[in-house]
């Protein structure tokens, strides 16, 4: 456990910190986040402290990624039980800063990643990625770090940020961890606890329907089609859920597959009233 936990607000102390960590000879871990802190990302934390020797957690609900009709002004913030957590899991130093310390001024400057942000939530969500590249890029102008944790929970967000930083060569080194679930399969998410009982009871469809494609899959099934149609109406089965896309896409382009070989990638969204849920699972075939 880390024995001081910092807590920043502003973009230059920030900065100062980690030219201090640096000038000690410490690698510098980064985990983004957007706060409402649970088991999955404390798990990105812990990769992070197990590798790194100073570790840098961001909490910023970010407006730019966010739609219109989106969650923005709802999205939970809970940033004191937040700093709790991450004094536990041992990171260094927690970096929130306000909206208006990240973006003072209208942003007139964006980071656009293309072909891999075009299908799943690219398309449920226009603007979320080039949102998310954008302020993902700023964050590591900021913290520098030398590598930077990802959840595969978001395999597209984790494939746009690795594209970014191959594309406009950041000195940044990738990884992405696990999907972290509870003790029914349901992914942990800060949006779970929109939920009704009943809705998240009715969210595990999310976790059987991608068992079901992959175990089809494993079987010898190698058309899409059939798979796609299998999980949608494994979903379709449950009432309280409305399936948004429901994929088998190759696990690197992200593009879908009509015949299944080597690595691909069953994604799935889904809203339980109000709540979009997602969810993956890679299958090799
Ligand atoms: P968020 O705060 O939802 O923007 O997520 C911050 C990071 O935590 C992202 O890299 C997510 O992919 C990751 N993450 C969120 N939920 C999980 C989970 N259940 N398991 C692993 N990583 C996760």
């Amino acid at each position: 456990m880390a024995d001081t936990l910092l807590v920043i607000h502003t973009i230059d102390e920030m900065r100062r910190e980690v030219a201090a960590a640096r000038s000690r000879g410490l690698t510098v871990g980064f985990v983004p986040t957007m706060g409402a802190l649970h088991a999955g990302h404390a798990a990105l934390v812990r990769q992070a402290v197990e590798e790194c020797g100073f570790v840098v957690v961001s909490i910023f609900v970010n407006p730019l990624q966010f739609g219109p009709n989106e969650d923005y002004e709802r999205y939970p913030r809970t940033l004191d039980q937040d700093v709790a957590l991450l004094r536990e899991v041992g990171a260094h130093v927690v970096f929130a800063p306000s909206v208006n310390e990240m973006y003072p001024r209208p942003q007139l400057t964006f980071v656009e990643v293309e072909k891999v942000t075009e299908g799943l939530c690219g398309a449920s969500r226009p603007g979320h990625f080039r949102g998310v590249a954008t302020v993902v890029t700023k964050l590591f102008n900021i913290v520098t770090p030398d590598v930077a944790y990802f959840g595969q929970k978001d395999a597209q967000q984790a494939a746009v940020i690795r594209t970014m930083v191959r594309d406009l060569s950041m000195p940044v080194e990738i990884r992405v961890c696990p999907t972290v679930r509870e003790e029914d399969g349901l992914a942990v998410s800060s949006r779970n606890t929109y939920l009704s009982p009943e809705e998240r009871k009715a969210a595990t469809v999310l976790y059987r329907a991608l068992g079901h494609g992959k175990a089809l899959i494993e079987s010898g099934e190698r058309d899409a089609a059939r798979v796609r149609g299998a999980m949608r109406e494994l979903i379709e089965s449950e009432p309280l859920a409305r399936v948004d896309y429901c994929e088998v896409v190759d696990a690197e382009s992200l593009a879908p597959v009509s015949y299944i070989e080597g690595n691909v990638l069953l994604a799935v969204a889904a809203y339980f009233g109000s709540t979009r849920l997602i969810d993956n699972m890679a299958v090799e075939a």
